[in-house]
């Protein structure tokens, strides 16, 4: 038996409601950096202090990446929901929330346009539409953009941000793999290049297939990319895994990828990958005019020198 008794009540904790009006200011997960919001859009969502990237919706991507308007494709392919499916609830009550919420029909917006002047096809998928999961639609709408590209004569990006495919669409979802893989290989044939972009997160049958057959595979910083999640893996293979495992670096470290760049710099480097790959020369006559007329000053020098 105790011999005091508490006879107070313990002080009440301060109240945990923030008196910061929503959506002005927004706090780094990652160094608790309070940023004002318009600075955080101003630079894409990175954090200025420690460099976090924060998830981008789709509609964000396509801004940061495409110069100015861009044109959508495939906006109204929904699901039909083939094998009526629920769990904790019905698929199509799902789709309806999703739909309601992200404006969007499916989780990913195709959409072509010019990267610092280059017609390019991109699809940049949207997490908070179920998981940015890949379904039939997802499939389709990514093959349509890189058919696209095939007719056009233009290069591809695909933005993963995805937690892989659709259960809910049960082996439909799969075969979308092959689906979008088949669809990359006839991008090959017609010499066309691909860059992949893998953000957080990237993960299951995405990483499995489209996301890792980029001509250049180009990941986030501290991106979350992988196949099954590290506690299936663990149990499996009944060890710890190591530090810093299915991160962005990790994966750089032991060639899994090609490059981890910074998402301000992201549209730069990509435009570069292309030009290395022969597009975009007619965007920059300046240049070609500059040299052209280097090369005759030289020639003029050289034949005043003989004279
Ligand atoms: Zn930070």
């Amino acid at each position: 038996m105790a011999w005091f008794k508490k006879q107070r009540k313990p002080i009440e904790p301060p109240d945990k409601q923030s008196r910061v009006p929503e959506g002005l200011w927004v706090k780094c997960p990652s160094c608790t950096q309070i940023i004002y919001n318009k600075d955080l859009v101003a630079s894409l969502s990175v954090c200025t202090k420690c460099g976090h990237h924060f998830r981008l919706s789709a509609a964000e991507r396509l801004r940061a990446l495409f110069d100015a308007d861009w044109r959508e494709f495939d906006h109204g392919l929904t699901s039909t929901d083939p094998l009526k499916f629920t769990d904790t609830k019905p698929y199509h009550k799902r789709l309806d929330a999703s739909i309601a919420a992200t404006g969007l029909n499916d989780a990913v917006i195709t959409a072509t346009g010019r990267v610092n002047g280059i017609e390019t096809s991109i699809a940049a998928m949207e997490y908070s539409f179920i998981g940015g999961s890949m379904g039939v639609v997802v499939g389709e709408k990514i093959t349509r953009a890189i058919e696209r590209a095939i007719a056009g004569r233009m290069p591809v990006i695909i933005v993963s941000c995805s937690g892989g495919a659709r259960m809910m669409e049960g082996s439909l979802s799969l075969m979308q793999m092959a689906k979008i893989s088949g669809a990359l290989a006839r991008l090959d044939r017609a010499g066309l290049p691909y860059v992949s972009v893998l953000t957080d997160p990237t993960t299951g049958g995405v990483t499995a297939s489209f996301a890792m057959l980029g001509d250049v595979n180009i990941a986030e910083p501290k991106a979350l990319i992988g196949f099954a999640g590290p506690r299936v893996i663990e149990q499996t293979i009944r060890q710890t895994l190591p530090e810093g495992f299915q991160r962005s670096e990790f994966l750089l470290e032991h060639g899994m990828l090609d490059a981890i760049v910074d998402r301000r710099e992201m549209k730069d480097v990509i435009s570069r990958v292309f030009h290395f790959a022969g597009f975009g020369e007619a965007a920059r006559p300046a240049a070609r005019a500059a040299a052209a007329g280097a090369a005759g000053e030289t020639a003029a020098a050289e034949a005043a020198v003989e004279t």
